[in-house]
């Protein structure tokens, strides 16, 4: 199978007041797993329903290979979907779950029985043609929804929030379960979520929504390393944020109360957790500052602390937790510190932004 590649040529969505989606300039490579992540209502799913032909845009063209389907009805998009409520047909067996997009489109016996086949090896389902949606697990519903959304072979599928009903483990699981099951298609995949951490595991870059607006696009690595906004750095991942306000201290004064120093005059200063360090004595840096240990916490390997600085803010650290090594306890007299290095500086984000 071969995909197709995407291209959203400032394809917007109005609904009367509301603008759901403002122009989007978007492209999509061939065979590229890419993710839309943002919280609820930033326009993923309008985004998405432009290409599937649900969503008419009010501005914009959608190409697909090349070819303008804005005003393709989608039963002749020839696109596979996923969504998070499966959609399966309760009284039909797997295989004719399966099967149902080919009969559809009139393909022989023979094609049908041979593609069946084949997609359930994929998605690792044989032994289980028989069965009733009802009689599987909620892994394995989706797993038939996935091959439901393959077998014809599509150049494209859409996945909205398709792991959505799903428990953390199952999940986790099943997002390996659809990297590899892309690996072994080979489609486009345009993937859905809200999930920071599914979209980061999954796809090969990532699109991130605010408000209708794409705000920062990336490999996943890149959108961690360099957030373009203080939005994108406390949405992918977690960031201790310090708005810089003035220099009446000397150095810069943030609203949080600290001084800081660093190379800037405004903005605001990001600082991932792992990049704070916690000592029993000052650290060797410019920036260093006395706190008092208000919770500490352990989670696969590593040691997370709340540390109150003195008059200044509550700030994030996470640091590896050394085997035998007994963490500073909650109530400790601590100070946290940074390298200027680690200093991410963004840009304020305006205020009262809003649609
Ligand atoms: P997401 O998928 O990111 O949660 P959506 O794309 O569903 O967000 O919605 C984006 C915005 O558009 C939201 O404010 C939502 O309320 C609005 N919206 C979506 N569909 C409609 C509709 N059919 N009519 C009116 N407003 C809509
Ligand atoms: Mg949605």
């Amino acid at each position: 199978m071969r995909g197709l590649p995407v291209r959203f040529d400032g394809v917007s969505k109005r609904y009367g007041a509301v603008t759901a989606l403002h122009p989007t300039y978007l492209s999509v490579a061939t065979g590229e797993f890419f993710a839309l992540l943002g919280p609820s209502g930033s326009g993923k799913s309008t985004l998405l329903g432009t290409i599937a032909g649900f969503v008419s845009p009010s501005s914009g063209r959608v190409l697909i290979g090349g070819t303008d389907v804005t005003s393709v009805p989608p039963h002749r998009r020839n696109i596979g979907m996923v969504f998070q409520n499966y959609a399966l047909f309760p009284y039909l067996t797997v295989a004719k779950n399966i099967a149902f997009p080919l009969e559809m489109r009139r393909l022989p016996r023979r094609d049908v029985t041979a593609r069946t086949k084949r997609i359930l090896e994929i998605v690792r389902l044989q032994g289980f043609e028989d069965r009733l949606p009802g009689q599987l697990s909620g892994g394995q519903q989706q797993r038939v929804a996935l091959a439901r959304a393959a077998v014809y072979d599509p150049p494209l599928l859409l996945m909205d929030e398709p792991l959505g009903a799903l428990d953390k483990n199952l999940r986790e699981e099943m997002q390996e379960e659809i990297r590899q099951f892309h690996r072994s298609i080979g489609t486009t995949i345009l993937y859905v979520t809200h999930d920071q951490q599914e979209a980061a595991s999954m796809a090969d870059r990532i699109a991130i929504m605010n408000h209708g607006r794409l705000e920062q696009l990336g490999p996943p690595r890149q959108l961690y390393e360099a957030p373009v906004s203080p939005f994108v750095a406390t949405f992918l991942g977690e960031a201790n944020l310090f708005h810089v306000s003035g220099h009446r201290c000397g150095r810069n004064d943030t609203r949080e109360g600290l001084c800081i120093s660093g190379p800037l005059s405004t903005g605001v200063v990001c600082l991932r957790p792992e990049n704070i360090l916690v000592a029993g004595e000052p650290l060797p840096y410019p920036n260093s500052f006395p706190g008092t240990v208000i919770d500490v916490t352990y989670n696969a390997g590593y040691v997370r602390y709340r540390v109150d600085v003195v008059q200044g803010p509550t700030v994030t650290a996470r640091v590896p937790a050394l085997r035998g090594e007994v963490p500073f306890p909650s109530g400790a007299a601590v100070h946290v510190g940074w390298s200027t290095d680690e200093m991410l500086i963004l840009p304020a984000e305006p205020q009262g932004a809003s649609q």
